[in-house]
């Protein structure tokens, strides 16, 4: 009996301590279970469940064929706060888990009918707590518990949960897979560079990087990846760079070239590159080089383009220097650039007193106002320019020479330069200062005897009495004859007079039709001609009377002259807002268009065989000078076989 007492309380002792669950197991009515009440348990079942509830690692068993369910402590925050526990305690399997049974079953299985015990790592194995489903990882290994019988009574799982691990390695991983993406991005932003990057590895220069602009600078492929520089390009044999990278291997300090040259072989030809080149030393923490950067960029096209133009740029300075005339070039704004050797061997000064106001000092000062005047001009307005002066040469004489410059367009159309010339003129000037003052002593000479000829003929004229027609048609003759040998020393004299610079006026008011009158009169018509005149007959001018009248008596006689097969010549005048103007208009010859410019120029003539009409292509030069003279203006409007109207324009003073 005693022995029955005992036996029947023996199963307490298995079953103390445990805590909460040891408690939950004591007071679990297990009765109303296929496992009855404890004391009817076998021994193999309690020693279990004493091995489970005093272990500190978790533990989980399912017993007998319905696969009742015991757990510790250790185990239980596995289950959550809201969900299986503690419902789980004495529950079948099947019915605690529903959601993973089809994966955990088999493994029971197995081990229930004596196979190998298992063990999972890290097994996913979502379960129902806290009210959610939930990743939960498994470490776990199912082994048996035989049963007093011998067979197989449960299954004991030792276990642990693993998700907050996983979750942490998830993380890492994550965060691994960002830094393997950058790292891969970095790779391919240094293979895909449109520089050449390579890095040479130990005083042998192994190469170990050499991205895809450097293999296609080098005509090679990643094959020569992990090969010496000097093996894999042996073309650098007796060029600077292998000597370059080793200095800078040694010293440790970077080599940069802006523009180096270098020659390498592609499928057997060698080709030229110039390149941008940085060699930089990388080194390690002891401040050893372990290795070089190369950092090569290909500016063989900009160089060649550069060559081209510099090319140019020697043939214009060569072509310019060779030529007699001295040749400049400026900017838009007139500031000189450039001067040709002939410059300098001229006027014997440097590039920085030739510059702008340079010219000041080599201009002659009678010249200097003009030519500042006239090319202030040609910057202002884009216009060509041309003037004559005096140059200062390198021995401080003055040199007459013609000055140039003419607007360049760059292909936008923006002005901008100018190139310019001075010509040395100075032999024509004297030359031609020789002749004007040949022709003022001529014409002065000749103005003597031509007039006491003129008294002659006229006293002649007048002795003879009742002459007969050839006597009188001879005096007639010599003296029309005479007439015209004045006009031609008049002008000499007149030119000779204003190209000395002798031209002075005489200012009077005057009526200016009377003046006209005067003129149309004295020209002595042949009676082929008739002159009409159009005008306000009051109006009156200030201006040298004579010397105005010099103008219009030249532009009658022209007018005869050049229009002998017409009748009318025709004047008007009329006054202009602050000026008056004179024309004198014919049905004559007229002018071509392309004479025009040139008639009020010394010594020209329209037709230059000039046989058929005689004078000396003074008459107009001496015209423009007087209208000059007054700041008036005057011209031509002309049409071949349609006449000619000759104008000038005084402005109205005083
Ligand atoms: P010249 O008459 O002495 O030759 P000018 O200086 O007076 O010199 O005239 C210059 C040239 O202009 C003349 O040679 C002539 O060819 C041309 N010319 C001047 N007036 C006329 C005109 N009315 N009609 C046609 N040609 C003219």
């Amino acid at each position: 009996m005693l022995h029955h007492e005992y036996s029947k309380n023996a199963y307490r002792i298995y079953l103390e301590g445990g805590g909460e669950m040891g408690q939950l197991t004591r007071s679990y009515d297990w009765s109303k279970t296929v496992l009855g009440t404890p004391d009817k348990w076998s021994r193999n079942l309690l020693t279990t469940l004493s091995i489970i509830f005093h272990s500190k690692l978790p533990m989980f068993l399912w017993w007998g064929n319905d696969l009742i369910q015991f757990y510790n402590d250790a185990y239980r925050p596995s289950l959550g706060n809201e969900g299986k526990h503690p419902k789980a305690l004495g529950q079948r399997g099947e019915d605690c888990w529903p959601e993973i049974w089809p994966t955990i079953k088999p493994l029971i299985d197995q081990v229930m009918a004596g196979g190998e015990s298992t063990w999972n790592e890290d097994q996913l194995m979502p379960i129902f707590r806290n009210n959610k489903l939930e990743e939960v990882y498994w470490t776990s290994g199912y082994s048996r518990v035989i049963d007093v019988d011998g067979k197989i009574g449960g299954v004991l799982v030792t276990c642990s949960e693993t998700t907050t691990r996983i979750k942490q390695n998830q993380v890492i991983n994550q965060n691994l897979k960002d830094l393997a993406e950058r790292e891969w991005r970095l790779n391919s932003l240094i293979t895909e560079a449109p520089v050449g990057i390579g890095l040479l590895k130990t005083r042998d220069l192994i190469i170990e990087t050499a991205n895809n602009k450097v293999l296609e600078f080098w005509g090679k492929t990643a094959s020569v990846i992990g090969e010496r520089l000097a093996t894999a390009l042996p073309e650098l044999e007796g060029q600077p760079f292998l000597q370059i990278l080793d200095d800078v291997y040694t010293s440790g300090v970077a080599y940069y070239s802006n523009e180096i040259s270098g020659v390498l072989e592609h499928n057997g030809t060698l080709k030229k590159y110039y390149f941008d080149l940085l060699y930089q030393p990388i080194k390690s923490a002891n401040g050893e080089t372990e290795s070089i950067l190369v950092l090569a960029t290909d500016i063989t096209e900009q160089v060649k383009a550069r060559q081209v133009i510099e090319e140019s740029s020697l043939e214009f300075r060569q072509m310019a220097d060779s030529i007699i005339q001295m040749v400049w070039v400026t900017d838009a704004n007139g500031m000189h650039e450039y001067y040709n050797k002939r410059w300098y061997d001229f006027t014997g000064s440097d590039f920085a007193s030739s510059k702008g106001e340079g010219w000041d000092q080599m201009f002659h000062p009678d010249d200097r106002e003009n030519a500042w005047k006239k090319w202030n001009h040609a910057l202002e307005t884009g216009n060509p320019y041309e003037v004559e002066y005096r140059l200062k040469n390198y021995a401080g004489e003055y040199i007459w020479v013609l000055g140039r410059a003419a607007p360049f367009y760059n292909s936008e159309g923006e002005l901008i330069k100018w190139f310019g010339t001075c010509t040395d003129i100075n032999e024509q000037k004297l030359l031609q200062e020789q002749k004007d003052d040949f022709i003022s002593i001529a014409s002065h000479e000749l103005k003597t005897p031509v007039t006491t000829l003129k008294a002659s003929v006229q006293l002649l004229n007048r002795l003879v009495e009742d002459p007969s027609p050839k006597v009188k048609y001879l005096i007639d003759w010599s003296n029309k004859t005479i007439d015209k040998v004045e006009k031609l020393i008049e002008d000499l004299l007149n030119a000779s007079k204003f190209n000395h610079g002798q031209l002075h006026l005489n200012k009077t008011y005057f009526t200016l039709g009377e003046l006209i009158e005067e003129c149309s009169e004295h020209i002595g018509l042949e009676g082929k001609h008739t002159i009409s005149i159009t005008g306000n007959e009051l109006l009156k001018i200030y201006a040298d009377r004579d010397r105005i009248g010099q103008v219009i008596t030249n532009f009658i006689g022209n007018a005869i002259k050049y229009a002998p097969g017409s009748q009318e010549i025709h004047i008007e005048f009329e006054t202009l807002e602050n000026a008056l103007q004179v024309s004198v208009i014919d049905r004559g010859l007229g002018i071509e268009a392309d004479k025009i410019p040139y008639l009020f120029e010394r010594y020209y003539r329209a037709d230059s065989s000039g046989s058929q009409y005689s004078g000396l292509g003074l008459g107009l030069y001496i015209c423009a000078e007087i209208i000059k003279k007054h700041e008036g203006k005057i011209g031509v409007e002309s049409e071949v076989g349609e006449g000619s109207r000759f104008w000038f324009i005084l402005p109205i003073t005083g």
